[in-house]
């Protein structure tokens, strides 16, 4: 089943044509959607969408599969989380709100994309390195919990974010892009994984066969895909940031059980090198991301602590 391979217009933006990147293969009207680059600066979803449309080229197509490759180009473009033309965070302005500005009009376009598709897949990643990991979001009915849970098990991530349940997390979910998509009626997954240089064959291979397991739950392929590990966590997430700036240097193993004061890497202060600062837990839980060799700046992510969430 060969790829067709379009682009829906987006506007002329004074003489210059936008343009979203839209891969269809198999039988339409599509059923699953595959979104990938959201984000300018998260480039790892590309190297799965690929791997997906190399797998499914090879497969019997019941129903179509829909694969947003990049979603916001200018910020890809600039290698940037959004795109100075407006500043806009493509996940944080719903489905754009009918405004001019041309990440609010590419937003409302990746809905487009998605509407009529049963399920949704937004792949973002983290500059930590991060395991499969899949969000669960607040405010949600049982129905949708039931469904998600039926979609997680297909999926079968590493770790299953589970996000915060005040009016505030309500509040701030409901804005997202994710939200925009499931008001129209299409089921979103949100998706987490490591950064390109610590995007591996394991990590690739589990998200890629996760994401035939959905293609097949929502009968876009006979149910023939590798059976799930079925070792998913459920917890919330604390995030813990950089005290200042320079190297961090990783010690504790991911995904590993953490406690108060284990040391989980140290910082190389830029200003004191032969100073290193010890960087630690302060709760208990599972290691679940970390970054790898990197130069941080005071602020930047550091690592993750999961505690367990059911
Ligand atoms: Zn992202």
């Amino acid at each position: 089943m060969e790829p067709v391979y379009h682009r829906l217009p987006v506007v002329d933006a004074g003489g210059m044509e936008l343009h979203l990147p839209v891969v269809d293969l198999g039988p339409s009207p599509p059923r699953l959607c595959v979104v990938a680059g959201i984000h300018g600066d998260e480039p790892s979803p590309l190297v799965l969408v690929d791997r997906l449309v190399v797998a499914l080229r090879e497969r019997e197509l019941h129903a179509g599969v829909r694969i947003v490759a990049a979603a916001n180009v200018p910020a890809l473009l600039q290698r940037s989380r959004w795109s100075s033309w407006d500043d806009e965070d493509m996940n944080r302005i719903g489905d754009g709100d009918g405004g001019p500005a041309l990440t609010r009009r590419l937003a409302a376009a990746v809905v487009a994309a998605c509407q009529g598709c049963e399920v949704a897949i937004n792949l973002h990643n983290f500059v930590m390195r991060t395991p499969l990991l899949a969000v669960w979001p607040p405010g949600q009915s049982p129905e949708h919990q039931a469904r998600h849970e039926a979609l997680l098990a297909a999926l079968d991530p590493h770790v299953v974010w589970v996000f915060g349940d005040t009016p505030n997390d309500q509040h701030a979910f409901s804005t997202s892009l994710d939200a925009a998509i499931e008001r129209r009626g299409c089921h979103v997954l949100a998706v987490e994984m490591s950064d390109l240089p610590e995007l591996d064959e394991p990590l690739l291979a589990r998200a890629l066969a996760g994401v035939m397991r959905v293609a097949a739950a929502v009968g876009c392929l006979a149910d023939h895909e590798r059976p799930p590990r079925k070792n998913r966590v459920y917890v919330h997430r604390k995030l813990v940031r950089a005290p200042g700036a320079g190297i961090f240097e990783p010690i504790a193993a991911l995904g590993g059980p953490v406690a108060p004061g284990d040391v989980v890497g140290e910082l190389v202060p830029l200003e004191r090198p032969g100073q290193r600062v010890q960087i630690k837990a302060d709760e208990a839980g599972w290691l679940i991301q970390r970054l790898g060799r990197r130069f941080v700046r005071p602020g930047d992510m550091i690592f993750t602590v999961g505690r367990a969430a059911r």
